[in-house]
């Protein structure tokens, strides 16, 4: 009985598959020939959605879900696919069922709230900003990518929505940004302003949905604070599809849960960041107010849209050589200031005996320019330090830029830190077990949890975090 009904589904869908997918193409073509596109998008889409409810065996009605009516394209063709399975990291990969390009924060709404309201067999919904995570955290393998980036202007047949386009509020010097867009766009309007963000990271092409989820830090963090301090109101869906916005005053909770939290409590739609007057340049200003011995000076004097977009230089270089879409075993760790030296000791002198590939990068932070309420955890010290070991793996038969090598000598530096008693805090964490989670938030983890229940109560959310399991899933609440 079993058999039969399945052998009829998988015939089903063959012929669905086959005859929808050429007719629906040659009615598109047709029509879009006629320039009637909107409509031909329409039915582009509605294939797309039945061919999703075919493809996963959602148990929704199906009807149902083609009564969402998203207006951005839910996608099931292979390269959407494939870019949403994959990240910078290279290092994992998972194949969501379907991704969807929002054409705005109410398509999110509509697929959040039927994923969280969907029966027995529910399914999962990651964010995607840039894919520029190193360890899959914003795959799955059992639901949706709501693909963040590049979303604007993906509508079909009409101009990009005014709703998501950056909007500068000169005079109270913010600006609001779709939740997908990337900082380096982010940069370009607001200089048409003469105004600029005053928190950056070092590399522009991530989206700012994606840092806020984590903090955002760069060389000026010290002097600014991260990202995540310096953003006034959130637009967010929650877990349980419902578009909120939160600030300081409105919906605190949801405010500071979001903020460094790893997109487990909702998918950020709207950002409103901070702005000051963008210097042109800013060499001599700096240097004025510093106390050195001027023959130890080197300077060089870069427009400040050039500074700022210096690492995209980089990645140019490292595009045309082939050493771009390599593996990444990225490493970030903050050290709190007291044991730097030890660290010092430890690491650069001892486990990479001063000899390492790739950029390292050790900048000084303030504890007091991050907010405590936020969810990202940092040492707990007046001062700490960024470590990063930004190292690519190549196959190219030295075994000490082998992926196994560097991966090896990862383990070694945290098992150091843990074995010295440091006290070091991962940046862009990652673990796959729910205790060393919990040992990541330490004081701060309980706090987390009852922000998940409240906010994310099925667990849907950035699964691929690997923090908490949905809980279609399993019958435990907690993770892993
Ligand atoms: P993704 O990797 O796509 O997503 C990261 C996480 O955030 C996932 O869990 C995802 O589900 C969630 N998420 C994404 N969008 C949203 C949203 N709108 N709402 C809620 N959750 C969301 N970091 C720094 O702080 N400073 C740097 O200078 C810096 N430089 C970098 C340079 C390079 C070349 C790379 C590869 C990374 C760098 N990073 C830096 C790390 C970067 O901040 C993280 O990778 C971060 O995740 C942003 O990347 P993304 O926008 O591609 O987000």
């Amino acid at each position: 009985m079993y058999q039969t009904k399945t052998k009829t589904k998988v015939k089903t869908k063959t012929i669905f598959c086959v005859l929808c997918w050429c007719c629906l193409n040659y009615l598109a073509i047709k029509l879009a020939e006629k320039e009637l596109l909107s409509m031909a998008s329409k039915l582009l889409l509605t294939f797309a959605i039945c061919r999703l409810i075919v493809t996963v065996g959602l148990t929704m009605d199906p009807t149902e879900l083609l009564r969402l009516g998203v207006y951005g394209q839910l996608s099931v063709d292979p390269f959407d696919v494939q870019t949403a399975s994959l990240d910078f990291g290279m290092l994992s990969r998972a194949e969501p069922w379907a991704v969807l390009h929002p054409a705005s924060a109410d398509d999110i709404t509509r697929v959040v709230k039927a994923a969280y309201e969907s029966e027995a067999h529910g399914f999962t919904i990651s964010a995607r900003g840039h894919g520029h995570s190193i360890n899959g955290q914003a795959q799955t393998s059992n639901g949706v990518v709501i693909q963040m980036s590049g979303s604007r202007g993906r509508r079909l047949g009409s101009s990009t929505p005014a709703a998501l386009r950056p909007h500068v509020y000169e005079k109270e010097r913010y600006v609001d940004v779709w939740g997908g867009e990337l900082w380096i766009d982010v940069l370009r309007s607001t200089l048409e302003h003469g105004l600029a963000p005053k928190s950056w990271t070092d590399y522009l092409y991530l989206s700012v949905g994606g840092t806020l989820s984590n903090a955002g830090i760069s060389g000026q963090a010290f002097h600014q604070g991260p990202q995540i301090t310096n953003v006034h109101e959130l637009d967010v869906v929650t877990g349980k599809g419902e578009l909120l916005t939160c600030s300081e005053e409105q919906n605190s909770g949801l405010f500071h849960a979001v903020l460094g939290g790893l997109g487990q409590f909702g998918i950020i739609t709207r950002a409103r960041i901070s702005l000051e007057p963008a210097p042109k340049r800013e060499v001599e200003s700096l240097l004025k107010k510093l106390n050195f011995i001027p023959s130890s000076v080197f300077t060089t004097d870069l427009l400040y849209v050039d500074f700022l977009d210096r690492v995209h230089k980089a990645e140019l270089k490292l595009r045309s050589k082939g050493l771009w879409e390599v593996p990444h075993p990225w490493l970030n760790l903050f050290i709190p200031k007291s044991r730097i030296a030890d660290f010092d000791k430890g690491v650069f002198k001892g486990i990479l005996g001063n000899k390492t590939g790739g950029p390292i990068l050790i900048y000084p932070m303030n504890k007091h320019k991050w907010d405590n309420r936020s969810s990202v955890v940092t040492p707990d010290e007046d001062v700490f330090y960024l470590v990063a070991f930004l190292r690519s793996a190549l196959d190219n038969g030295e075994e000490m830029q082998s992926l196994e090598y560097l991966n090896h000598q990862n383990r070694q530096i945290l098992k150091f830190c843990d074995e010295a008693g440091i006290k070091a805090k991962q940046y862009l964490p990652h673990y796959t077990t729910q205790e060393e989670w919990v040992d990541h938030f330490g004081d701060k983890w309980g706090q987390f949890y009852q922000r998940k229940m409240e906010f994310d109560p099925r667990h849907i959310l950035a699964t691929g975090q690997r923090i908490f399991k949905p809980s279609f899933q399993s019958s435990s609440n907690m993770a892993l």
